[in-house]
């Protein structure tokens, strides 16, 4: 049955009901959570192929509700975007990610997620501006992840801000790089120093002779272009060795390490790493 909810008990209900109800509760819970600290950041780690170490990690975001337990943010990012509440939050996200790296992850970079409202807000360049001066984090361990949205909707004041924050030091990286539809064009708007390849594409790579034909191709551009490749979402070791191969620079995904805490993820080291 397809309107079967998560329950299992919304058979006969009409499954668009289902769903804004439960849009709806996030909507109203969203509103207090930071107030009443359900959220909190983990850590995802990304290895250096060819040092064999873990030179940054991506945050991100977790919200424990009080009565609802863990909501992914899968479901609640894009409420927070709609609602604007990712303004807030997102400031949150960078003073705390911004913080740990200082603490916490001494020597590596630090992956922020910025949304494309987050992005527009005229205060957002301030408020990464004061996320580094708080935490004493030099700039250049700073990386903020942006997707080629944030690039369609006004591309020259985009640019602009990207470059202030290049000049600052700070890192720009193309998340979810092959999703859009005109992807390669963007490469050539803005100097990126990191490219993230979709996590769909590296799933794809073993059976799927067209998926491997892309990410075999972003690896060859990457090159020339002199960006750094990161692969999201490596789970098997058959998918690392293909992109070793490749010259692929680094890789994220269950494989090396799942995120976890600040404190788990900063004594884990990774089985690849040992070996
Ligand atoms: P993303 O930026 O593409 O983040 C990577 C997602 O892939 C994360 O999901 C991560 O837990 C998951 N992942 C990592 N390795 C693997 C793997 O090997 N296999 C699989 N199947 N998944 C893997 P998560 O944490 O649920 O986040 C989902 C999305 O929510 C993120 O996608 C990002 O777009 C957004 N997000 C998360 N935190 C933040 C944040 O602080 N700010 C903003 N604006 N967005 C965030
Ligand atoms: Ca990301
Ligand atoms: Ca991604
Ligand atoms: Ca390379």
């Amino acid at each position: 049955a397809k309107n079967a909810g998560r329950n299992g008990y919304a058979i006969y209900e009409p499954g668009m009901g289902e769903a804004q109800r439960r849009r709806q509760r996030i909507e109203a819970e969203l509103a207090g959570a930071l107030d009443r600290g359900e959220l909190a950041l983990h850590y995802q780690p990304r290895l250096d192929l060819a040092q064999g170490r873990i030179v940054s990690y991506e945050a991100l975001l977790r919200w424990s509700h009080r009565e609802d337990g863990s909501i992914s943010p899968a479901d609640f990012i894009p409420v927070a975007e709609e609602t604007g509440l990712i303004v807030p939050i997102g400031a949150f996200v960078l003073r705390e990610a911004c913080a740990a790296a200082a603490r916490l992850f001494p020597e590596t970079g630090m992956s922020v997620n910025v949304s494309p409202r987050q992005f527009r807000d005229p205060e957002f360049l301030e408020t990464v501006l004061d996320a580094l001066e708080a935490s004493g984090l030099p700039p250049d361990r700073l990386e903020l992840e942006i997707t080629e949205s944030v690039l369609v909707d006004d591309d020259r004041r985009a640019i602009a801000i990207l470059e202030t924050l290049e000049r600052a030091g700070v890192r720009i990286a193309l998340d979810d790089f092959g999703t859009g539809y005109s992807s390669l064009s963007y490469l050539t708007r803005f100097p990126f120093d990191t490219i993230k390849i979709d996590r769909s594409f590296i799933r794809g790579m073993e059976d799927d002779d067209s998926a491997w034909h892309i990410v075999e191709s972003v690896l060859r551009l990457s090159e020339g272009l002199g960006v750094r490749v990161v692969a999201e979402g490596v789970e098997t070791p058959d998918q690392l060795l293909r992109l070793m191969q490749r010259g692929c620079d680094e890789v994220q995904g269950y494989l090396i390490a799942a995120p976890a805490g600040a404190d788990v993820a900063a004594r884990t080291i990774p089985e690849a790493v040992r070996t």
